[in-house]
């Protein structure tokens, strides 16, 4: 076992009190940053900026230490899966969608997920463990070489969402650093409108990345009444939806009334009426939104089904109506269980209730 501190877990400034802790400069953060996320290199040896005796130095105290894929997956439409080992037990999966002006890569936060959303395939997985800022970032790294980004220095990723495996909000500290990496002109250098949190609302944490970042907020709010949405969302119980959109407010306002994105999952004859809608409509009237239907994807033992064309055109046409921009999401690279929900990777333990007392989740 090493306990060499891995140069992946750190954003800038972590990195730079880092070097100053081991007598170097500050700047030489800036330095180790554009190697490994502009040029793409991993390997102290090449970092011909540095003096021999910091690449040695560097060499003896500290790694830059990648997971490694394990599989790879192309959907016919375009879509890439990429299976992480993040170590002896565990894997994570990583999706790339490809779209005409853009190129999303969808990033997992945890191994697993400790929340119990009813239709989600990754919850019935369990939950493992929070990744590490490297175990995260290293995605986004690995997918940008896999697509020839440190060769062509041509971005293809312009977007990343945390819509993977795991609740984002609830590996804060870690996803924070990421999405510094992710904007950091000597990182990956994205807008932060290009970078989206999608959470299932936990409202203290979105408060803070208020504070603490500016990037894109999606919500999955998939219910617009109390009674169904702790039913299937049961994080609901905690951050009832008064509480939640009230969060959403004060995050569109912080961020010059930027819409939140909201996330509705569109399941038959559970969330899906005309009335459902309306009140989604009623839910979403103090702040900006746009909705993003998703129909439901399904997996083996589901009890779950997805609501057909016709009901989720009318529940479309209800919230346009209201003045709400919706749109149905494309469902991409389900053939290789790649879309929203289908994401497992490989969790080891299963540790739901266990994990579940620690965060206060009731
Ligand atoms: N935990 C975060 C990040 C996961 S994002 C969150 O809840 O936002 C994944 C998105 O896909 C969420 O909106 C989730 O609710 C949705 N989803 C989960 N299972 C799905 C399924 N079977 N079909 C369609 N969408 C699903």
């Amino acid at each position: 076992m090493t306990d060499k501190p891995n140069l992946l877990d750190f954003d800038l400034k972590k990195l730079e009190s880092y070097f100053v802790e081991i007598g170097e400069k500050s700047f030489r953060a800036e330095q180790i940053l554009k190697w490994i996320y502009h040029q793409g290199v991993i390997e102290f040896n090449y970092m011909t900026n540095l003096s021999k005796e910091l690449r040695a130095r560097l060499k003896d105290n500290a790694v830059i230490k990648l997971p490694e894929i394990i599989a790879h997956q192309q959907s016919s439409d375009g879509t890439q899966k990429w299976l992480i080992q993040i170590d002896n037990h565990n894997s994570v999966e990583t999706v790339f969608i490809p779209e005409d002006d853009r190129g999303t890569l969808c990033i997992s936060s945890q191994v697993g997920c400790p929340l119990d959303c009813k239709f989600c395939s990754t919850a019935q997985q369990g939950f493992n463990r929070n990744l590490t800022t490297g175990e995260i970032i290293a995605q986004v790294w690995l997918a940008n070489k896999a697509l020839g980004y440190f060769k062509n220095n041509k971005r293809i990723i312009t977007n990343i969402v945390f819509m993977g495996m795991g609740e984002p909000l609830l590996n804060y500290d870690n996803v924070l650093k990421a999405i510094n990496l992710l904007t950091d002109d000597f990182a990956f250098g994205l807008a932060r409108r290009r970078v989206t949190v999608s959470t299932s609302g936990i409202v203290p944490e979105i408060d803070r990345l208020k504070e603490e970042s500016n990037v894109s907020l999606a919500i999955s709010l998939h219910a617009s009444n109390d009674e169904l949405r702790s039913n299937i969302v049961p994080i609901n119980r905690s951050y009832p939806l008064d509480k939640l959109l009230a969060a959403c407010k004060r995050y569109t306002q912080a961020r010059d009334n930027d819409p939140v994105t909201i996330e509705y999952v569109m399941l038959r004859d559970i969330n899906d009426s005309l009335e459902d809608a309306r009140e989604l409509a009623r839910c979403l009237r103090d702040f900006p939104a746009k909705v993003n239907l998703i129909p439901f994807n399904s997996f083996p033992g589901t009890h779950y089904s997805c609501s057909d064309i016709e009901t989720i055109n009318a529940f479309r046409e209800i919230l346009i109506k209201s003045g709400i921009i919706t749109v149905t999401r494309k469902t991409r690279g389900d053939d290789i269980d790649a879309a929203c929900g289908q994401l497992v990777g490989k969790v080891s333990a299963r540790s739901i209730r266990h994990q579940k007392s620690q965060i206060g989740i009731t």
